[in-house]
């Protein structure tokens, strides 16, 4: 056993001879990132681009301020959710016309859950995960109220049993890609032909995939898709989410929030609602392009990146994490929540304490920013853009020093709350 340990130590040479083959290295430079923080919270909210200041000076100083209205036309704002949504299409495994960027993402699940529900009448389930992000729950309530005759069934997808819940009386299931709490990855293609296989629609949620695992929507057949743009895809708080439908589909969904951006003739002012054809459907009304024209920038930047060096990195960061919690921190009352398999786990780690609030805020205050879900867990996300094997290294040996001293025992970081 003892061997075995000290073959797989992992040292300073180690971590610094990852970082210095890593190819995605140079990216980091392109970033904003505060002095003296290691930030592992890039799948909440992603770090700025530098990219995206001058973009937003470019449009707010030149295509606001001086060109004011030509600039709909002019400075393609009126058909930027479908410029932006073509440049997330090669991210997630969809063609040209198949994404657009609008809205929020829980704005946009009410919206696909809605479409997918008009495309199975006569079915009465709709199905989400019961241990998803609330948000996906709550748009999923909020359709199924305005179907009465249908019931929503909350789910485990990882469950053994999942696909024997399934049947023909099922319209439609919502699937996150990656479990925003364990980062548990889900089997899109097996789990989108579970669905099918009772003729429902496959919705999914990529908000924690999109922009570190190479999704590939059409290979896995997924009827519609919705993601977050400000976690890995670096957009900036609040930038809207983006939508998918299967090319199949266009034409044929209705859409809950009927507006003109989504009317088949916008400047026509027909006093009824007619649906544009393609995925421009899924628009209702006018857009915040200041957040876009930044997140166009950040866009950029991925278009120039291969999402497999993405993906490498982002599993080399998350194992380097875990070996070193393992090798450092054992005894230290973590335990691990996230799937070991580099394979089964998207690019966080979620590592669980009985104290766990009370720890996080403590990290934090050591300056490194993880994020904390109920109940008790830890949360690190790793932006392979921006994040780098020392970062890691280092952050280890801050959560490790946390709990030796039991620093996140004191007052300031309400553990007699927690605790109790
Ligand atoms: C981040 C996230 C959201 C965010 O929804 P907003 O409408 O952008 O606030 C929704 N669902 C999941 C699974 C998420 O991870």
């Amino acid at each position: 056993m003892e061997d075995t340990a000290s073959a797989n130590q992992v040292t300073l040479d180690h971590v610094a001879a990852l970082d210095a083959k890593d190819p995605l290295a140079h990216y980091r430079k392109q970033f904003h990132l505060p002095e003296g923080v290691i930030y592992l919270d890039g799948n909440s909210l992603g770090a700025a681009p530098l990219a995206a200041f001058d973009a937003l000076e470019v449009a707010s100083k030149g295509e606001w301020a001086e060109d004011l209205i030509a600039s709909w036309s002019g400075a393609g704002w009126w058909t930027l959710g479908e410029t932006l949504g073509d440049k997330i299409a090669p991210l997630v495994g969809a063609s040209d016309g198949e994404v657009v960027v609008c809205d929020s993402t829980t704005v946009n699940l009410y919206k696909a859950l809605h479409a997918a529900l008009s495309l199975r009448p006569g079915r009465n389930r709709l199905m989400t995960e019961a241990k998803a992000f609330p948000t996906d729950s709550y748009a999923a309530e909020g359709v199924v109220a305005t179907h009465p005759d249908f019931t929503l069934d909350r789910v485990d997808v990882e469950d053994a049993g999942f696909a024997d819940t399934l049947d023909e009386t099922v319209a439609a299931v919502l699937v996150n890609h990656v479990d925003y709490r364990t980062a548990s990855l889900r089997d899109m293609m097996r789990l989108t032909q579970q669905i099918h296989d009772v003729g429902a629609l496959a919705v999914w949620d990529l908000c924690h995939s999109v922009g570190v695992i190479d999704v590939d929507l059409e290979a896995a057949g997924v009827d519609f898709a919705v993601g977050c743009t400000y976690k890995y895809l670096n957009g900036g708080p609040g930038a809207p989410s983006f939508i998918y439908a299967a090319l199949r589909h266009h034409n044929t969904f209705d859409t809950p929030l009927q507006g003109w951006w989504g009317h088949a003739a916008p400047f026509a002012m027909e006093p009824t609602y007619r649906g544009a054809r393609g995925i421009r459907r899924f628009m209702v009304g006018t857009q915040p392009i200041l957040s876009m024209r930044a997140m166009a920038a950040s866009l950029d930047m991925y278009a120039k990146v291969d999402i497999a060096d993405i993906r490498a990195k982002s599993q080399s960061l998350t194992q380097l994490f875990i070996d070193l919690i393992d090798q450092e921190c054992s005894g230290l009352g973590l335990e691990l929540a996230t799937p070991r398999d580099a394979d089964r786990r998207g690019s966080q780690v979620s590592l669980y304490h009985d104290g766990g609030r009370s720890v996080s805020l403590a990290v934090t205050d050591q300056h490194v920013h993880g994020g904390y879900r109920e109940p008790g867990l830890l949360r690190f996300g790793f932006a392979p853009l921006y994040n780098s094997h020392q970062e890691v290294g280092d952050a280890v040996a801050i959560i490790k020093r946390v709990l030796e001293t039991e620093m996140w025992r004191e007052d300031r970081f309400g553990s007699a709350d927690t605790i109790s």
